[in-house]
């Protein structure tokens, strides 16, 4: 008989925390899951899947204009963000429920509730209905994501997350959007594109900071374009709540009355509730729980993966880690994921998919690189009169010959890089990109014809 209630008990059911437990408990670990929540966690329910639900629903007014280009003639039409809204809330209820099923079909138990540690083998879980257990577990894994973090300024608190900008019940005329990384530009393009007077204020010179700076460039000139608001290199100093509007000073001297004011200046981990300082987990300065390459804590019974360690922040690596950790720890199987080459999309309009290092990253890096770029407009839109633009890179190691990066902005982008990500994560040399038929018409057929 194990001293233990569980072998395992994971913090947290989102897409890393309910694959930890599923493997674990497919190799025979007694497993129990705590969720405050909805299982499902930030990828499925308040980011990745709704947010991609919503680009496109967004998309299709330039889709309109795009079909008027090619002599298609519109009548009427108009969005109707509520119903949207309902209709979107209705497939992460789905969601949700396949969620809740894997983990219980998998033998895993499932608790609803606040899990807080105790001791390193122990946790207190305040269940919704306010009654406080104690479970015991050999093991524990904490993978509880993380949450919207704001500048403090006078009156920060008007500002909206990207957990409630997805859950509006009407659609604003005007919003201002705090911030230039991932959340920022992808909800810019989602307001935009329902026709929100859009703006962006951030404090660098250019968006996406990390991505390659022609990318960033086109970017920037697309989203102007299409109607989005550019404040470049300025912070907002007040937000101030007038009548049923927002007044939004900023550092330039200007003044933005609108409707909503939404603040994406980064995510940090969902540690403060945890109790993990009380029992001595090392927490490094962001707040991130700091582990080993075998995730594990200074604590040896207690592991963490995903956002909460703020390592590589995004769905798949949490996912890999906590796969990884299960056959590691119940499957035998001395197996680690390779932070590598780890591909990434900014579902931005467009769209921008990057493999690999930048030039700037590769030269940094000491290494001799060579830059191989194609920009063109894409096919459709010469017919649709779109004016939008595709650029796309290869990074090549010239000693090694070895393709090093792949950076694409333009439409289907990150359908694109994943297969590219294949090849650079397989070692292929540039004269196999080049040796490689090109699929014809299409955009990707272009990684395989750059010259320099
Ligand atoms: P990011 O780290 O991508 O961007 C944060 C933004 O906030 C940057 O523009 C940054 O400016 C700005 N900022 C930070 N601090 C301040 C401050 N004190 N004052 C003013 N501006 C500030 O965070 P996000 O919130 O956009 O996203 C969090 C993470 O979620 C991402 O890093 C990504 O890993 C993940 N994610 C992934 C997605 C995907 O894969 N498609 C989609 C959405 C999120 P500066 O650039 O000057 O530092």
């Amino acid at each position: 008989m194990s001293k233990f209630d569980y072998d395992l008990i994971v913090i947290g059911a989102g897409s890393g925390g309910t694959r930890t437990a599923r493997i674990s408990a497919s190799y025979g670990a007694k497993t129990l899951v705590v969720e405050a929540d909805r299982a499902g966690g930030t990828c499925v329910l308040r980011g990745c899947v709704p947010k991609k639900l919503l680009v496109y629903a967004s998309q299709f007014s330039e889709q309109v204009s795009d079909a008027e280009g090619f002599c298609w003639q519109v009548k009427d039409y108009e969005s109707n963000w509520g119903e949207l809204i309902k209709k979107k809330n209705k497939e992460l209820d789905r969601l949700h429920e396949i969620y809740v099923n894997l983990i219980k079909n998998s033998g895993c138990d499932l608790i609803s509730g606040w899990g807080k540690f105790i001791s390193p083998n122990l946790i207190s879980i305040t269940k919704d209905n306010n009654e406080v257990i104690q479970v015991s577990s050999r093991k524990i894994m904490i993978a509880v994501g993380g949450e919207a973090s704001f500048p403090s300024f006078s009156g920060n608190k008007h500002m909206i997350d990207s957990d409630k900008a997805l859950d509006l019940k009407e659609l604003p005329n005007s919003i201002v959007i705090y911030g230039s990384g991932y959340i920022a530009v992808e909800f810019a393009g989602i307001f935009n594109g329902f026709g929100v007077d859009t703006h962006l204020v951030f404090r660098a010179d250019k968006v996406l900071r990390g991505f390659d700076n022609e990318i960033r460039e086109y970017l920037m000139t697309s989203m102007a374009q299409k109607g989005i608001t550019l404040h470049k290199e300025v912070t907002i100093s007040e937000i101030e709540k007038v009548n049923l509007n927002y007044s939004v000073k900023l550092s330039n001297g200007k003044n933005l009355i609108v409707d909503q004011v939404m603040g994406a200046t980064g995510r940090i981990p969902k540690v403060s509730k945890l109790g993990l300082s009380d029992i001595g987990v090392d927490i490094g300065s962001r707040g991130e729980v700091l582990v080993n390459k075998f995730n594990q804590t200074n604590i040896k019974s207690i592991y963490a993966i995903g956002d909460v360690t703020d390592k590589v922040t995004l769905t798949p690596v949490a996912i890999a880690e906590g796969h990884a950790f299960a056959d590691r720890e119940y499957g035998e199987s001395e197996r680690f994921i390779s932070y590598d080459n780890i591909p990434s999309a900014v579902f931005s309009q467009p769209s921008i998919s990057v493999v690999g290092l930048t030039f700037e990253q590769a030269i940094n890096n000491g290494v001799k690189a060579k830059e191989y770029k194609s920009e063109f407009r894409a096919l459709k839109n010469t017919v649709s009169g779109n004016v939008e633009r595709t650029l796309m890179k290869l990074i090549v190691d010239e000693r090694s010959q070895k393709v090093i990066g792949a950076h694409m902005i333009g439409p289907d982008s990150a359908e694109i890089i994943q297969g590219i990500a294949i090849a650079i994560k397989a070692g292929a040399l540039k004269s196999d990109f080049d040796s490689t038929i090109g699929i014809h018409p299409s955009a990707a057929e272009e990684f395989v014809t750059m010259r320099s």
